[in-house]
């Protein structure tokens, strides 16, 4: 077998899924919002299933739903995409990811990781043949760092794999560090494969800025979305990137490959779904604010120390010096039936232990339930 994968153990959020049912707790762990979706992105899925096409759709994706990205793209970040030759659709996010790594990297080539990171990045960069350069995010704000930068880019660098906003801290990089990141990605000549599915999430300060928006960068990054995010449809695994043509064709040829294709029913959705008025992306970033709140509040009125969060469906508290995450999640999920997830999981090294993440996208009544559980426990 092969060692990266044999040697990882089953993914925090299934393991805290599998938890939480066991011990019949709320789960505020994995992510995943308890609202339904847009319903009429729903019925446009639902009626493509009946009477739509259900064989193998074009490679690339839907040309409708090429043309609904990129015009998507322009409406909302303004950027210029030609929706033949800069867009793909994938299999979410997930096939995006690995299909970028696959597709650019060598055995042996560097790639820059932020710690904290989503749990996927570093077996799949290994499984690619990456060698990991990490950096760590610093306090407050999880933020860059220069020297961390300097330390970290080389002359191996083939690629940096930036999530903005960032998960699961829950935070959005400021421009400055935008641009930070971006000389240095320039100066090694690398590649930014940038996992922006929390886009459409920023609910407090500057709306969200694409990497590949900086002057310079248009044609180094690989900018990654998911739709299940965009509609709270977190299941639908359909993944939206945007390249340069040369970049492109590197990514089609991974993606023909590992999946060819996503269901054509959900990929029309997306397409209906993409298309809805400001108003459907002010509600989403209006309830995420609610809840944030909601949460936040009562959090801190147990006495929790709440880090700033501006975008994502998370947040976190600072247990403190010597805390011990992991085991602090145990007791929660069986002792207060309510499931949060270690921070200590989105590090390889350096391991950050006294953060834990709560999903906040959640109905006010399982919040409320979860913070009466919680106050009944301390
Ligand atoms: N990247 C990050 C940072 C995520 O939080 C997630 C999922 N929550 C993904 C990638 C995966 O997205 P998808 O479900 O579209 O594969
Ligand atoms: N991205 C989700 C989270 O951070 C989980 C995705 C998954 O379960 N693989 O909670």
């Amino acid at each position: 077998m092969n060692s990266v994968f044999s040697g990882s153990a089953t993914t925090v959020f299934e393991t805290m899924s599998r938890l939480a049912k066991a011990n019949d707790a709320v789960n505020l762990g994995q992510g995943f919002p308890d609202d339904p979706g847009p319903e009429e992105v729903r019925r446009a899925a639902a009626e493509s299933v009946l009477s739509g096409w259900n064989q193998y759709p074009p490679m690339l994706g839907l040309p409708e739903l090429r043309r609904a990205i990129a015009a998507h793209y322009g409406r909302m970040q303004g950027l210029e995409l030609d929706w033949e030759k800069e867009v793909l659709v994938t299999s979410g996010a997930t096939e995006a990811l690995a299909g970028a790594l696959l597709a650019l990297l060598e055995p042996g080539d560097e790639v820059v990781l932020f710690q904290p990171m989503y749990d996927a990045y570093l077996p799949l960069v290994l499984r690619a043949g990456g060698v990991p350069r990490f950096v760590n995010l610093r306090q407050p704000g999880w933020r860059m760092n220069e020297e961390d930068l300097k330390r970290a880019f080389g002359p191996k660098t083939k690629a940096v794999l930036f999530n903005d906003p960032l998960n699961p801290a829950g935070s959005a990089f400021p421009r400055e560090d935008l641009e930070l990141l971006g000389r240095y990605i320039l100066k090694y000549k690398a590649v930014a494969i940038c996992d922006e599915v929390w886009e459409h999430s920023v609910f407090e300060g500057p709306a969200h800025v694409p990497l590949m928006a900086l002057p310079g960068l248009r044609d180094r990054c690989v900018k990654i979305g998911s739709a299940g995010k965009i509609f709270s449809l977190t299941g639908w695994k359909v993944g939206l990137v945007c390249a340069a043509p040369e970049l492109m064709k590197a990514l089609s040829k991974a993606h023909q490959y590992l999946t060819f294709s996503t269901p054509p029913n959900l990929q029309a959705a997306v397409a209906c779904g993409l298309a809805l008025g400001d108003g459907y992306y002010r509600g989403l970033k209006d309830s995420l604010r609610a809840s944030h709140d909601r949460l936040a509040k009562g959090l801190e009125g147990l006495g929790y120390k709440v880090l700033p969060s501006q975008a994502t469906y998370f947040l976190s508290v600072d247990l403190g010096p010597g805390a011990d995450d992991a085991a602090f999640c145990e007791r929660l999920v069986r002792e207060a039936r309510v499931a949060a997830i270690p921070v200590s999981a989105f590090y390889a090294v350096d391991h950050q232990r006294s953060i834990v993440r709560f999903c906040f996208a959640k109905k006010e009544a399982t919040l409320a339930e979860a913070l009466r559980r919680l106050a009944a426990w301390k």
